[in-house]
């Protein structure tokens, strides 16, 4: 069996950085379901499709156009051939994509698009429902959280170290909204999968968080 790890959980957990390094670590695929609906949302604004316009939206979730080529070890991400790598991380491109995400048909349209993503040598599919809905055979789901607090200061640390400015209470406003509506959504909401082990990652450090599923991932 090709082995896979799936890591869930809510924005700004540290999915993405250690996803990356699990990744790197191990030679396997990554899967940034994210992404894909970020790039969904930054296709409709482009081609000036409304975010409620489930059917048209669906049909460009299906379609989409991109790729994940990777020069001189830096990852980009191209849409219809355009570099909108950094477009799509800002957090109003993360709040489009949460709205889009909790249309039925666009996670329909983007499922099999996910699956594809397992591949030999091995898949780290980072997401909100990987564990639950993606990828429900994988033997070891990961559901990482923080505190909400904690999440907005590593989110403006982020920030700062890109020389963009924002405060913390209006990230931290920002991020308990996404909450929000991961959470309360119809289809998939955001939750740890029954058999996930939960990391609260509050207190722990990146390098601490990548050693300790390093180790679930040896057992
Ligand atoms: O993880 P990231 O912040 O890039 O995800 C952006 C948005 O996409 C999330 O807020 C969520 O609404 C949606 N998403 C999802 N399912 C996934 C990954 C992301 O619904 N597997």
């Amino acid at each position: 069996d090709i082995p896979i790890l799936t890591i869930d959980g809510p924005g700004g957990a540290g999915k993405g950085t250690i996803s990356n390094l699990i990744a790197e670590r191990t030679g396997w695929h990554l899967l940034d379901s994210g992404a894909l609906y970020r790039l969904t949302a930054h296709a409709a604004l482009k081609h000036a499709i409304a975010l409620d316009n489930e059917a048209s939206l669906a049909q460009l979730a299906a379609r989409l156009d991109v790729a994940f080529p990777v020069t001189d070890g830096q990852s980009q991400t191209l849409l219809e051939g355009e570099d909108v790598s950094r477009a799509i991380r800002t957090e109003q491109a993360g709040e489009r994509a949460s709205r889009v995400a909790a249309l039925p048909s666009v996670r329909q349209a983007l499922l099999q698009r996910q699956r594809d993503f397992y591949q030999a040598p091995g898949l780290v599919a980072d997401g909100r429902d990987m564990g639950t809905v993606v990828f429900t055979e994988a033997p070891l789901k990961i559901f990482l959280t923080a505190s909400a607090d904690e999440r907005a200061r590593r989110r403006h640390l982020q920030l700062q170290e890109a020389g963009v400015d924002a405060s913390l209470s209006s990230l931290l406003k920002e991020i308990q909204a996404r909450d929000a509506r991961d959470t309360q959504r119809s289809v998939a909401p955001l939750k740890p999968a029954d058999d996930a082990i939960v990391l609260d990652t509050t207190r722990l450090s990146i390098p601490e968080v990548v050693d300790r599923l390093t180790e679930l991932l040896a057992q």
